[in-house]
């Protein structure tokens, strides 16, 4: 067999810790493999691809158009250059410099989290706001909308939401308050999938912009991400991601971008610096169709079943499955981190989900690990905690 990492010296890994990016986000299908050697072997113009994921993304999400990203994490900067530059090409040369132009994006206290950085990266201010009395215990009060309207000012031009579970109930209340003050809604639901439902669900309360990370759950290339929401967003963000090295005189812009307002090509603009390739669009175009057409029900019995195999090699007791739409296998430890090192020292070495570590618990997630591997994960356990 043709082993690329063995040449190359570099270990695989049974990854049961999830679509982590650093250890290689989401496994592909064989027919989005297919459909990106396909890609690889042809030249196409690039807007016109993009314009066709925007079709694709529209479809799946609700939205009015979306982009293929090179992660969800390159989809908040553009989605933050976006609020920002808007159709005004001046300014989409300038970024992430923002002196001089409104540039501040609110955030609950609650939702800051390691990846504002990419809003950040555009030259956005993040203003926090609100309290975080109920994380703290302190008390039990959450963001009020005087709170919001308190901290808007002309230089505000977006609230960012990162959705989580337990949160998206709120997005409705939160867009209406985003209308009121003129601000667009950024939601980040990079690992909101599965349920698919999700795809819709927060462009149906209300969202400006959503991003969604393409090599998680749906399951494409691991470089890959959508934004989706309102068209000329879309196209601000597209406009500021392709490459503009194009005669200005015979300027094909793609159809969602609105000439009439964009008569002259911007030049190159923050998201040049993280390109996708036609590999990476078709791909996740792909992959997102057999995400959104899979039996989900069906899919996770699959997992729960595996992982049922999976806990008979261990002790009963020490075992539970979690159900969920991606169900886990939680096994009890006496000691969770030296536990988890023997397994990521092990051949091959293994990566369980760590969340729950310090109290013992390891969390095993089948999203990233092929059936064949089972047997020897399921051994690798054994050994680790007996
Ligand atoms: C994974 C993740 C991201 C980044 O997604 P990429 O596709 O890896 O860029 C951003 N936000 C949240 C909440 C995430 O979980």
């Amino acid at each position: 067999m043709n082993d690329i990492y063995a040449q190359l010296g570099v270990r695989r890994r049974i990854n049961a810790a999830g679509t982590l990016t650093r250890l290689g986000g989401s496994l592909m299908e064989d027919a989005v493999l297919d459909a990106m050697r396909a890609a690889a072997g042809a030249s196409v113009d690039i807007g016109e691809l993009q314009a066709a994921a925007s079709r694709a993304i529209a479809k799946a999400t609700g939205a009015e158009a979306g982009m293929v990203t090179s992660g969800a994490a390159a989809g908040l900067t553009l989605a933050a250059a976006a609020c920002i530059a808007g159709f005004d090409i001046a300014r989409m040369g300038r970024l992430p410099d923002t002196r001089g132009m409104p540039n501040e994006i609110l955030m609950p206290r609650t939702h800051r989290n390691a990846y504002d950085h990419a809003l950040r990266a555009a030259g956005a201010v993040v203003v926090d706001i609100g309290h975080n009395d109920r994380g703290t215990g302190a008390g039990i009060r959450g963001l009020e909308p005087w709170e919001v309207a308190a901290a808007v000012t002309p230089a505000t031009v977006a609230f960012a939401f990162a959705a989580q579970g337990d949160n998206a109930h709120e997005i409705p209340a939160v867009a209406e308050l985003c209308r009121r003050h003129g601000l667009k809604l950024i939601v980040d639901a990079a690992a909101q999938l599965p349920p698919a439902s999700n795809l819709r669900a927060f462009v149906a309360a209300g969202a400006d912009l959503v991003v969604f990370s393409g090599g998680k759950a749906i399951g494409g290339p691991q470089a890959s991400g959508i934004l989706a929401g309102k068209r000329d967003l879309v196209a601000s963000a597209l406009l500021q991601q392709l490459d503009m090295d194009v005669s200005p005189a015979r300027w094909a812009a793609p159809d969602l971008v609105d000439r009439a307002r964009v008569p002259v090509p911007p030049h190159h603009g923050i998201g040049r610096a993280f390109k996708v390739g036609k590999e990476e669009i078709v791909g996740l175009i792909v992959a997102l169709e057999r995400f959104v057409e899979r039996d989900e029900d069906a899919f996770g019995k699959g997992l729960t079943d595996r992982l049922g195999r999976i806990a008979k090699a261990l002790p009963a007791q020490a075992c539970s499955i979690r159900p969920g739409k991606v169900p886990l296998l939680e096994i009890r430890t006496v000691d969770g981190p030296a536990a988890a090192a023997r397994l990521a020292a092990g051949d091959p070495p293994v990566h369980v989900g760590e969340g729950q570590l310090e109290a013992g618990l390891l969390a095993v997630n089948l999203l990233t690990v092929k059936p064949e591997d089972d047997a020897s994960l399921a051994a690798a356990l054994a050994r680790a905690i007996a």
